[in-house]
């Protein structure tokens, strides 16, 4: 980093080297943009740095802001910690208003920057389901893309674990590190039912969609012998097995079935808790 705290393309792509990535290397990017300081290039400079030294680079590009929907009213599942439309008139209302997916949707906001700006400006292949797409470029791209079914969104997260794959946290915290929930889904816990537009006048539910996160930091500990950490300007980049993330939060939930997850009675966690109390023996 220069003097004036500017992060150039090259300072990120050897920090990702010196991480131990490589053309062989695949890695599921959670990514903060303004996590580095500023970046000369900005993101298409992270595109560019994760692209030309990584074999496959995969990250989350869901379009939920815009293609997903309450529940209609009535529709009630057990633990599912979701909202109804009060009125069909404002189910319908709200439908309305949401589009169906499409391969050119952007990805949410609150995804970060870098994913967004990996599709609109590097070829890639996107999956697509409605709520909860993925993006991937290079050399396995469409292996991962190809591994998510409607009904299990995290699959790609499973065929990066077959390919021996990381996740790469840069800037963020484990609140991000969806890999963490395909440890919990595997365990029946966090298996939400959600709702979206998927033609004009028609909804889907969609099941197995994740839930809360917001106590995923507390596997750092557990986690820290297994994960390499550097600085990329003033990005925290750290990288783990998607194999060892697996194993350790399988670990922390099956030795505490409420473990990463809030007491509080009216969040999400207690519905995932509940989720995975149902089909643990008496
Ligand atoms: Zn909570």
């Amino acid at each position: 980093m220069d003097e004036g705290g500017v992060v150039t393309e090259d300072e990120i792509a050897e920090g990702l080297v010196r991480l131990g990535l490589d053309s062989t290397s695949s890695v599921l990017v959670h990514a903060s943009l303004r996590s580095f300081g500023r970046v000369d290039g900005g993101a298409e400079a992270v595109c560019r740095a994760l692209i030309g030294t990584c074999g496959t680079v995969m990250m989350i590009s869901g379009t939920w802001d815009l293609t997903g929907v309450a529940a209609p009213p009535g529709l009630v599942r057990p633990h599912n910690a979701y909202f109804n439309a009060e009125t069909w008139a404002a189910f319908d209302e709200a439908l309305g208003s949401a589009v169906p997916f499409t391969p050119d949707l952007p990805v949410d906001r609150w995804l970060g920057r870098v994913a967004e700006t990996m599709r609109l400006g590097f070829a890639h292949e996107r999956s697509t389901h409605p709520l909860f797409s993925f993006l991937a470029i290079g050399t396995h791209a469409r292996r991962l893309i190809e591994a998510q079914r409607l009904e299990w969104p995290l699959g790609p997260i499973e065929a990066l674990a077959e390919l021996r794959g990381h996740v790469l946290l840069l800037g963020v915290g484990h609140t991000s590190n969806t890999t963490i929930h395909l440890a919990e889904q595997q365990l029946g816990r966090s298996r939400f039912y959600r709702y979206a537009k998927v033609a004009p006048g028609s909804w889907m539910e969609l099941p197995n969609v994740s839930g809360e996160s917001h106590r995923f930091d507390e596997i750092e500990p557990e986690l820290r012998p297994v994960t390499t950490e550097l600085r990329i300007g003033d990005c925290r980049a750290r990288l783990i097995a998607v194999e060892d993330v697996l194993a350790c939060a399988s670990r922390l939930i099956v030795t505490d079935p409420a473990a990463m997850l809030c007491r509080d009675q009216d969040c999400r966690c207690e519905a995932a808790l509940q989720q995975r109390l149902a089909i643990l023996p008496c």
